[in-house]
């Protein structure tokens, strides 16, 4: 952010001016537009915010659909004019979050992109955009937006304003509700898509013109507040940037469910049995409002793959594609279908060769155990560990739905982020115990806190530098915070006396660092009296994610348990390419050759002390990925639950001999690109 006061102006409050850079990838959409609104409530000042670059505005800085609607984007520059009794504070407060990023950091982030896009899709498949992975073959079910064949009287100017008001409140309402249990299930920064919705829905952009329309006799407060949303979700669609434009889903449905209420229908789009849910479009209020219990896909012809909606499927498991067009909206209740979620296709009524192709639906498929080696066949034969990896409580029964063996990543920061202090040891405890209670007797690898940089904690601040990546996050902020560290690493220990549980430790770079860590351990370990008698199967083991750390694996290997790749980190650091930015995240592939082979490295070292090894980045669950880091010698993969079926079903179609064949080809290789390319060419021939 660049910061250059400006002129100030006279009498009746002076105004005050900032010119502030816009650095967010996707610009000043509506969630730092949401924020930058809700900061504003603790100060009285008027404030008007300017595209300073485009010219555009000015917008009310206190509304959150003028501000999003001014199409900031990246790199362009903000004009900030503030003026009242609080003037001052409002601008040091601005400038304050423009500088922390406008708090993305915590933001849900977008559903991963397709890893199986271009492996083909099935013939006479419609073609969509992926949104969120996974695949289901179900009835199709079309959204029943239950009428309620109640016929309003229309009355006077001032009863219409009234019907509107109520009906404005009674969503607000059901809004809230939506949003606490969201908050339950998925964690407080899914729940924020909501708040954002509650602040559209406040939002004087909309009620202003709808509710001064009311003052003309004959408008009724349906037609007043459909051409107020139709009129800022057209400001929307009007935007240059795509990712922005998306946003008018989200106007679309507080428009829907305003006046939907006023025909006095409460509830959310009800499906009549389970299956894949067909739709024009759907906000994300009504996705997250949906049965999960009837929903095992979603369909929609319009939409796009940003969207909040898709953002929420992705967290709650749910298969979806959208920008499939009006075609679908035409398929036949209780056809079935075949959702691809990662191809972005719907096929309906697949033909037997299609499933067959396909192979089982996860809901459908047998609990696939691991490949044991079979005696005098251990070379050929499989024994790959495919796991899942865990951010909060509803993913679980994604878990439970699929094979995976065990969980094998555990992000424990993603429990506690809307916390503002540190959870206690009991609150900890009690979260931990709720995943592995869940987990159904699977091991579970617990990963001690890792927060800073793109997973910021409230509970655990960060000073501001210009490189959080390579400041104190993950171990480093953990170590730097003894009672904190004991306290986390006794609750998780906690649990490993009633569960089997493995404990890791993020962003490891030293040698002294791993030490201190695991001495954490070993002296909670005598806290709890348990010297003699430690909780059986308990592994103790290091992160692979920073460079120093693989190339100096051989060092590490014979103090640690286990290893885990985080590839997503580790390629970061070796490509030098941040992850979160958008303009850098493509080089940070961990499929490039260097990745490959410092993993090729830590899997040498792994092997030579009878360490096992695994990857928990997002690559693994990238199909293409799966034979090339097979051959290189991992033991385990770790991926969304939704891929775990997908990803063993994968590596049921070659052997070890051949992986490695195909493994000492990819480091050889110039690119990521090309690595691709060979494995695509490596799985067309194991069909
Ligand atoms: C990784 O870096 O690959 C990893 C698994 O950790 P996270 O994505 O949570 O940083
Ligand atoms: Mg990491």
């Amino acid at each position: 952010m660049a910061a250059v006061t400006r002129s100030s102006a006279p009498d009746a409050g002076p105004w005050q001016e900032r010119l502030i850079r816009i650095d967010l990838p996707e610009g000043l959409h509506a969630r730092p537009a949401g924020r930058f609104v809700s900061l504003l409530a603790a100060f009285e000042a008027t404030v008007e915010v300017r595209n300073h670059t485009t010219g555009a505005g000015p917008a009310n800085g206190r509304s959150l659909t003028s501000l999003a609607t001014l199409g900031v984007l990246r790199g362009q520059m903000v004009l900030v004019r503030v003026r009242g009794r609080d003037g001052n504070e409002a601008l040091v407060a601005i400038e304050a979050l423009a500088a922390r990023g406008f708090d993305e950091g915590a933001s849900p982030p977008l559903p991963p992109t397709p890893a199986l896009a271009g492996l083909g899709s099935p013939r006479d498949a419609i073609v969509g955009q992926p949104a969120a992975r996974g695949s289901v073959v179900a009835p199709a079910r079309r959204v029943h937006r239950r009428p309620t064949g109640r016929t309003r009287e229309i009355g006077g100017p001032g009863q219409e304003a009234v019907v509107l008001r109520r009906a404005i409140d009674a969503v607000r309402d059901e809004l809230r509700r939506t949003r606490d249990a969201i908050a339950s299930q998925a964690g407080a920064v899914h729940a924020e898509i909501l708040s954002t919705q509650i602040m559209i829905l406040d939002d004087d952009a909309l009620a202003g013109p709808a509710f001064a329309a009311l003052g003309d006799d004959g408008v009724t407060a349906e037609a007043a507040w459909a051409t107020a949303t139709g009129g800022v979700a057209a400001r929307y669609r009007a935007l240059p940037d795509p990712y922005q434009r998306a946003r008018a889903t989200d106007i679309d449905e507080i428009g829907r469910l305003v006046i939907a209420r006023m025909a006095g229908a409460a509830d959310p789009p009800a499906l009549w049995g389970p299956g894949v849910l067909i739709a024009d479009d759907l906000g994300p209020a009504e996705t997250a409002a949906l049965d999960l219990n009837l929903v095992r896909g979603i369909a929609t012809a319009g939409g796009g793959p940003t969207s909040h909606t898709a953002i929420l499927a992705s967290a709650l498991g749910i298969p979806a594609v959208v920008g499939l067009g009006p075609g679908i909206l035409t398929i036949v209740e209780g056809t079935p279908v075949l959702l691809d979620g990662d191809a972005g296709t719907l096929t309906i009524d697949p033909d037997p060769a299609t499933l067959a192709a396909r192979g089982p639906t996860p809901s459908a498929a047998p609990h696939i155990r691991p490949v044991e080696p079979a005696a005098g066949d251990s070379e050929r034969r499989l024994a790959l560990e495919v796991s899942a990896n865990i951010s909060m409580l509803i993913e679980m029964r994604a878990l439970q739905a699929s094979s995976a063996d065990a969980i094998g990543l555990l992000r424990t920061e993603m429990l506690f982020l809307d916390r503002t202090t540190m959870p206690t040891r009991d609150e900890q405890h009690a979260a931990f115990a709720a995943i592995c209670d869940e987990a159904e007797g699977r091991r579970v690898t617990i990963r001690t806190l890792d927060s800073g940089f793109d997973k910021p904690l409230a509970f655990l601040p960060e000073p501001v530098t210009a490189n959080p990546a390579l400041g104190v996050r993950g171990l480093r902020r953990t170590l730097a915070e003894p009672g904190l560290l004991a306290a986390h690493v006794g609750a998780i220990l906690r649990v490993a006396a009633e569960h089997p549980v493995r404990i890791m430790f993020p962003m490891i770079s030293t040698l002294g660092e791993w030490r201190r860590a695991r001495d954490v351990v070993e002296s909670e370990i005598d806290a709890l009296g348990w010297s003699e008698r430690r909780p059986h199967g308990l592994q103790i083991g290091a992160m692979i994610e920073v460079p120093a750390a693989a190339i100096c694996a051989e060092l590490f290997a014979p103090e640690v348990d286990f290893f885990s790749i985080g590839t997503n980190d580790l390629a970061q650091y070796v490509m030098a390419a941040d992850r979160t930015n958008s303009a850098t995240s493509a080089l940070a592939d961990a499929l490039h050759p260097a990745v490959l082979r410092l993993i090729g490295e830590v899997c040498g070292a792994a092997d030579a002390h009878g360490r096992w090894v695994g990857v928990c980045g997002e690559v693994a669950g990238d199909p293409l990925a799966t034979p090339v880091l097979v051959g290189l010698g991992v033991n385990g993969l770790s991926v969304a639950p939704v891929l775990v079926d997908d990803i063993k079903r994968l590596a049921e179609r070659f052997d070890v001999d051949e992986a490695r064949t195909l493994a000492a080809e990819a480091v050889s290789l110039g690119s990521a690109d090309e690595v691709r390319e060979r494995a695509r060419t490596f799985l067309k021939g194991t069909h």
